[in-house]
This record gives structure tokens, sequence and C-alpha cells, in this order.
């Protein structure tokens, strides 16, 4: 075990996303040549269902491959000086239509003196869609997702906020959130998380995350201040 571990900590990201993907995307896959076969056999009404099912798991290997590209393509991260609250609000008509569409609210809370900061704007949407979109997933109807900006008590790191009043989560859940393919949800493909630990790691920031069971979560990507004074074209380990 303890061999095992060794030979996959010493592959990079990238590399444990390809072990990990050949896994993932068999299963899907079984699960469309399973239905294909009883297909053969089953009557038109049954078909029905069986199509619904091998839509979903090849939709589900098409998110897998596409949340792992999105890992292994972001190798370069080019910055631009921008006020990260532009990008927050060119995100809400979308993160307000997804809300809307389950019965939840989505509250912005921007402290209004944020500098401007050396962001990748590209990454950033991606971050903040994927723990919005985790928010909304954890909450029924009536929840409330919040995003909120405010500059840290030391006054050198810009932290931005997304919080939920959502199902929160275990300890062993906690534990896991940023391994690569570890979800709990049907249609999940567990890329979301360390996909945003990627981008956060590219800013030099960092990612902490609350979370209690039954009230809620909170993440918090806390951005260092002097981000400005990063080269524009920041090329990743
Ligand atoms: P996915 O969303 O595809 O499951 P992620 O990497 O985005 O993959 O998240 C991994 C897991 O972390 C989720 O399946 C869920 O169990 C947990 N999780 C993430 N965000 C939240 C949240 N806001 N509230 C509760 N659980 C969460
Ligand atoms: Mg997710």
């Amino acid at each position: 075990m303890r061999n095992e571990m060794d030979n996959v900590e010493r592959l990079t990201l990238v590399g444990q996303m390809a072990a990990g993907i050949t896994h993932e995307i068999r299963n899907p896959m079984a699960v469309v040549r399973g239905f294909l076969q009883l297909m053969r056999e089953k009557s038109p009404d049954d078909l029905h269902s069986y199509y619904h099912i091998v839509m979903e798991e090849l939709d589900r290997a098409n998110s897998i491959i596409n949340d792992f590209l999105s890992l292994a393509q972001s190798r370069i991260s080019v910055k631009e000086r921008v006020l990260l609250h532009g990008i927050i609000e060119d995100l809400s008509p979308l993160l307000w239509a997804d809300a809307n569409l389950r019965g939840q609210t989505v509250e912005l809370n921007l402290d209004p003196s944020m500098p401007l900061l050396q962001l990748n704007v590209r990454e950033m949407k991606q971050l903040i869609l994927n723990l919005g979109r985790n928010g909304m997933e954890a909450m029924g109807s009536k929840g409330v997702l919040t995003l909120e900006t405010r500059i840290s008590s030391d006054r050198d790191r810009v932290e931005l906020i997304i919080r939920d009043t959502g199902s929160g989560m275990s300890e062993i859940e906690r534990e896991k959130l940023f391994v690569p393919f570890f979800t709990t949800k049907s249609q999940g493909t567990g890329l979301g998380l360390p996909l945003c630990l990627n981008i956060v790691e590219r800013h030099h920031g960092k990612i902490t995350v609350h979370s209690q069971q039954g009230v809620g979560t909170e993440f918090i990507v806390s951005l260092p201040y002097e981000v400005d004074e990063a080269p524009i074209l920041a090329i990743a380990e």
C-alpha cells in the first residue's frame, strides 16, 4: 500500500488524471454497452427509459472529458489587470438563471474598495461558476447562494467567499473534496474542485472550506494583493 502511494505521489496532477480518466470513462461505457445489449431484446416501451440512461451516461463521459481537458490545457496562465467585481457581475445573469430554475436566490455582497488584480479572466469565471454550481447543487429550493468579497484584516489579501445554505459536508467528505474523481453526485465528475484548486494556486492564492452539516458551506478563496506585481505571463510549474 505504501509503495502504491509513493508511486501515485510521484505522478503529476495531469498524470494522475490521465490514469483516473481511463477508469472513469470505462464506467459509463460499460453501462451504455450493457443497455445497448438489453435494448436488442426489449419492447419499444422499455427502450424509452433505456434511452435516457444511455444519454445520461454519455453526457457524464463527455463532462469528464471536458473537465479533464480544462485541467490538462491550463498550463499557461495569461493574466490581466481587472476588477474581480466585473467578472462576478458578468456571471450574475448566468448564476441567477440557474438559481431561478431551482427556486433559489443569489445574493451579492461586494466590498466597494476592491483593488484591481492580476487575474486570468477565463479561469476566474470557471472558478466562480464551479463553486457557485456546487453550492446550488447542495441546496434545495429556497436556498441562498451568497457571493461576497472583502479585504483581509491585514489588508494584504482579497477574499472571495462563496456561501450556500445547503446540506453541508461530513468530515470524510471534507477530507476528500479536492481528490480527483471524488463525487457524491450521480452525474458528478469529481473534477470541479481539483480544477478550482489548480486555478487558485496559479493565482498564488489559497482556498479554505468551512462546512456544517444541515447548515451550509462556505469556500473562501484568498488572493494575494500584490498579485498586481506578478508578471503578466506566468507559467505554472
Ligand atoms: P462534482 O460537483 O462533479 O461532484 P466537485 O469536485 O465539484 O465534483 O465536488 C466534489 C464533491 O464535493 C461533491 O460531489 C460534493 O460531495 C462535495 N461538495 C462540493 N461543494 C459542496 C458544497 N458547496 N456543499 C456540499 N458538498 C459539496
Ligand atoms: Mg462540481
